[in-house]
């Protein structure tokens, strides 16, 4: 068997072209959508991942300010530019990039955003919400993985979905919108004695670690879906996930490449949280 592709490319332009009809709407009753992005410090991937995100927007029909800080902000400075555009009518949503100098508190910083324009969803606000299954925003990487199970119209009401990390950011609110849709969820981590015994069982495996060959062909299940979330470089320097590609495309079902994967994915739904966001406010003055 060789799996199926899912194109997160292909994907992201399909719901970037829904974005920019829902951004046109929005302007046609006055409300141009606007998302503030704050760059502290000078970290190279930091610096690229803000580039795409603005020009991202920019491509859309959303207005984007980026504003950039020397490394030495101080964490009050920060927080009163955060406060200052929860207060600015033109700003939907509000992103701070992370990380920040080890001298600013990320969390308090994350806590200051108003969760009515926390479109990264990192805000507690959001994080309880989902947990309880109320409106909020969703964090971006997990949100396109379900767009990614959606768009091939998987089944997950009572399949096995395996999540490989636990991070706030993306390994616990996968697995808690896994669980929404009905799917028996298992968590795993560093301390999972057996993972391969855990990803054998699975019908979904979504890995999230961080490190190369998490998950070889022998771990899958045949024909079972693999989400690869994981930014990897090899040794020739080459971008790759968490997954060994090669070996198990022969297994899985259904496997997302990397790149071209999960990574599209997640800037097009800060794309769209940040329109739900206009939307949302708009409709409220
Ligand atoms: P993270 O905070 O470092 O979390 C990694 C998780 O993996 C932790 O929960 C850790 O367990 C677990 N882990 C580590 N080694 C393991 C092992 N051998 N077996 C099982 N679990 C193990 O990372 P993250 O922020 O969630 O990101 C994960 C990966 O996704 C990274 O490569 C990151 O670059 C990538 N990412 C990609 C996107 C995208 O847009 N494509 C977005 C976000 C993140 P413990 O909790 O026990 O330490």
């Amino acid at each position: 068997m060789t799996a199926q592709l899912i194109d997160g490319i292909a994907l992201s332009k399909k719901i970037r072209f829904e974005v920019a009809q829902r951004a046109k709407a929005l302007k046609e009753i006055g409300i141009q959508p606007g998302l503030a992005v704050i760059l502290v410090g000078d970290n190279p991937a930091s610096q690229v991942y803000v580039r795409n995100k603005v020009k991202a927007c920019e491509e859309s029909g959303i207005r984007s300010v980026m504003e950039k800080y020397d490394g030495s902000m101080t964490e009050l400075a920060l927080l009163e530019r955060v406060a200052a555009l929860n207060s600015d009518p033109a700003v939907h949503g509000i992103l701070v990039q992370l990380p920040l100098p080890a001298h600013i508190d990320a969390h308090k910083v994350i806590e200051a955003i108003s969760p009515e324009k926390d479109v990264d969803g990192f805000h507690v606000a959001s994080a309880g919400a989902l947990m309880v299954g109320q409106p909020g925003f969703w964090p971006c990487t997990p949100y396109g993985c379900m767009k990614m199970l959606d768009s091939i119209s998987y089944p997950l009401k009572g399949k096995h979905a395996v999540v490989i990390g636990r991070s706030n950011i993306v390994g616990k609110p996968m697995a808690l919108m896994l669980l929404q849709q009905s799917a028996t969820v298992t968590i795993c981590h560093s301390a999972t004695p057996d993972l391969k015994a855990m990803t054998l069982q699975a019908d979904v495996v979504v890995a999230a670690v961080g490190k190369i060959n998490v998950l070889t062909a022998d771990m899958v299940k045949p024909g079972a879906v693999v989400i690869d979330v994981g930014m990897n470089r090899n040794q020739d320097g080459k971008l790759c996930g968490d997954v060994d590609f090669e070996s198990v495309r022969q297994v899985a079902g259904w496997i997302t490449p990397v790149p071209g994967g999960v990574g599209p994915m997640t800037i097009t739904m800060l794309l769209v949280n940040t329109l739900t966001a206009a939307e949302r406010l708009g409709r409220a003055h």
